[in-house]
This record gives C-alpha cells, structure tokens and sequence, in this order.
C-alpha cells in the first residue's frame, strides 16, 4: 500500500517536467484558417498583386529565420525572405503549417527570379528539396488550400498561377522535378 501510494507520487511528480519538456502542441488547421482568415489584413497596405509562384528552399531543415538571415544577407534587404509565405516540412515545424514571411510588408520579392516573367507575383515556398523527394500530402494540402485562398482574395486567375521552374523558362529545379505540378493546378482549378 505504502509503496503503492510512493510510486503514485513519484509518477504524478514526473508529469509535469515531461509535459513542460515537449515544444507546445500547433493545431495546424486551426492556425492556418487563422492566417487565411486575415490575408486582406496583412499588416501593411495590400498590394495590387498578379501572380502566385511556387518555390522551394532546396533545404530540409530552413527555418523563417533562417531563410531571412540568408536572403538580408544575398540580397542586401533588410525584409529578408524574399517569400511571401512558407510552408513547413514537420522537421523544424509541423508539416503543412503556413507562415506569413514577406506578405507582413507587402513588398515585392525581385531577386529570385525574372520579374517581368511573372510581375507582382506572390512567392509561396516549400521548405524541402523536392528535387529529391516527393512533397508529403499535408504540404500539398496546405499550398492548395492557401493558392485558393490568395486567388480568392486577391482576385488572381488561375492562369497566373505557376512555379519558379516554368516562369524563369526552366533556368532553374525550382520547386523541383517531384513537384506535382499537374496535380496542384488541376486542385486549384487551373489548368496545366
Ligand atoms: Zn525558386
């Protein structure tokens, strides 16, 4: 009984250190509907956008601050990210989670590929290299839910939805050839 009532103790004891342990819980969708919720109040003076272009970092383990720190110093823009928005991989942050980056200035991104190809374009980046894997189904799920969004929002056809790859006339992987490009236009209603 004793000993019973001990170990009861000692395992109520160790409750609390493991729970404080583990990073807090994200409710994916629920901070994504959030973040789409208030597009059209991104905290700067919305823009007349165009386009939407899909990019990926060509690195598993970016972070936002990360690819800010990088871009602040490539570039010499003291905005950093030259992506409007991120989505997450589940290695530093859970997969399929969207991140507001440039979209916060409203700012154009002019430095990662031929501007006039597709101008006041919306950057969208998947952290990953997907020229080496296929995109898991949350961060496709999550690219078609936020394109929608944007299309929607910004009034953006789905003609002028495309990928790094395809606007810069295959000058470059990105967002890499595991990409599913027919899929992810055929999704948001566009077509190939
Ligand atoms: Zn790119």
């Amino acid at each position: 009984m004793r000993r019973r009532s001990l170990l009861a103790a000692a395992c109520t004891a160790l409750l609390p250190a493991r729970t404080h342990a583990r990073p807090p819980e994200i409710d994916v969708a629920a901070s994504n509907a959030e973040l789409f919720a208030r597009l059209r109040a991104p905290g700067a003076p919305l823009r007349d956008w165009q386009w939407i272009v899909v990019h990926h970092t060509a690195a598993e383990w970016a972070t936002l601050e990360g690819i800010d720190r990088y871009h602040r110093k490539r570039f010499g823009d003291p905005l950093g990210a030259e992506y409007h928005f991120v989505i997450h991989n589940g290695k530093k942050r859970p997969a399929g989670l969207v991140e507001a980056a440039r979209w916060r200035y409203q700012e154009l991104a002019t430095h990662l590929f031929k501007p006039e190809n597709a101008p006041a374009s919306i950057a969208i980046c998947l952290i990953g290299n997907f020229e080496e894997r296929p995109l898991p189904a949350p961060m496709l799920g999550a690219l078609v839910d936020l394109t929608a969004a944007l299309m929607r929002e910004c009034s953006i056809p789905g003609e002028r939805v495309s990928t790094h790859r395809v606007v810069d006339d295959k000058l470059t992987q990105c967002p890499g050839k595991h990409f599913p490009r027919a899929e992810y236009l055929r999704r948001i209603g566009a077509g190939t």
